[in-house]
């Protein structure tokens, strides 16, 4: 089978010590795969005793995890931000979650497809400085299983999450929120082919004619999702209290900053890559295609608050907010679940809200 990864994949390398929020320390139950596991267990001398008194069993009890520290950092992470499993034992024998993190995998018939996520700072980086347009990248590696599917339904998604990536590559700073606008459109018809078992070839059209939405609602609806990290309901809140009081200001900030729609463009790629195709699985892509869109229009928003806040914005600055928005909301299960109902759920989330928001 086929390994198939976007270019960027191949530029990533953990930057250990010099990351300033590591994930060791993000507070995460970190299970560890029964190989490793059986690996520490034999582990002997005074690391192989520390190595034992920081393994527990994990919340549901289906895999062994560390203990984490009183900072909730893992047990393993030094002073010098270093990993002691790592200097004690070896890269190969770190457990798969800690070799693989922050990439991601999923698996088809005759490709497994990868990324890298938005949840670590250096990844972040990779993706929004791109500027080249998107591409990607196969080699052949040995087969391994994926799930049951329909393999037509499988091509018609595959051909139309190209058809959005193009769209998006071929978009510019002044017209990227009118293809995001298309998109919405355009899969909302998709959606309705794939529940009436059409598999007709769509096209995106221009949507000029909409109705403007409010961003504000769509932003209180995040201050219901469970936080991880106690300072972020008050930063968000502090966000929507800053756009409240400067919402003007916005234009004034999108023309002096025409990089930030480069950054959101490259955001929304790596959206459709990772969600789209899971729509293979639960023939359902309008809760994949809202979680680019609310994505993007929130990000748009933390982005401009910190440009108010201090009078500028840089690449650094979004990458730390891409970064946290990621390890708030996509990397928590429970909200994306919230998330995925509020489309169905919630009028502010409907297709025709969303494109509003463009
Ligand atoms: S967040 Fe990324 S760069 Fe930082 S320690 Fe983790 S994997 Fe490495
Ligand atoms: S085992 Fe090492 S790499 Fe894994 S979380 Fe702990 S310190 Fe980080």
């Amino acid at each position: 089978m086929k390994l198939r990864a976007p270019n960027y994949y191949k530029k990533f390398k953990c930057i250990a010590d010099k990351c300033k929020d590591s994930c060791c320390s993000a507070g995460w139950e970190i299970n560890i795969d029964e190989r490793t596991a059986n690996y520490y267990e034999n582990v002997p001398g005074e690391f192989g005793d520390k190595l034992h008194e920081n393994i527990c069993n994990n919340s549901d009890g289906s895999s062994k995890c560390f203990k984490l520290d009183i900072n909730n950092n893992c047990p393993f992470f030094n002073n010098q931000k270093l990993c002691e499993i790592y200097i004690n034992l070896g890269e190969e024998h770190l457990c798969q979650i800690c070799t693989d993190h922050p990439r991601y995998y999923e698996w088809f018939k005759n490709a497994k497809e990868a990324g890298i996520g938005l949840c670590c700072e250096e990844a972040a980086r990779i993706i929004l400085s791109q500027t080249e347009p998107f591409s990607t990248y196969e080699i052949e590696i040995p087969d391994e299983d994926c799930s049951e599917y329909d393999e037509e339904l499988f091509l018609y998604l595959l051909n139309a999450r190209n058809k959005i990536i193009n769209l998006l590559n071929n978009s510019n700073s002044e017209n990227f929120n009118s293809s995001i606008r298309s998109i919405l459109e355009y899969c909302n018809r998709l959606q309705q082919n794939i529940d009436n078992y059409l598999s007709d070839d769509e096209n995106f059209i221009e949507i000029n004619n909409y109705s403007k939405a409010d961003i504000l609602k769509i932003m209180d609806f995040f201050l219901t999702l469970e936080p991880n990290d106690k300072n972020w309901l008050n930063y968000f809140k502090n966000c929507i209290h800053t756009y409240n009081s400067s919402a003007a200001k916005l234009s004034k900030y999108e023309k002096l900053h025409p990089e930030i729609n480069n950054y959101l463009k490259n955001i929304s790629i790596y959206f459709i890559w990772r969600y789209f195709l899971k729509g293979t699985f639960d023939e359902e892509i309008i809760s994949k295609i809202n979680l680019m869109a609310v994505s993007i229009a929130v990000l748009k928003i933390l982005f401009f608050c910190k440009w108010i806040e201090c009078g500028n914005i840089t690449l650094s600055d979004c990458i730390n907010i891409v970064k946290k928005y990621s390890e708030e909301i996509e990397y928590d299960e429970n909200n994306i679940i919230k998330l995925a109902d509020a489309c169905y759920e919630i009028p502010e989330f409907n297709i025709e809200n969303l494109i509003g928001l463009f």
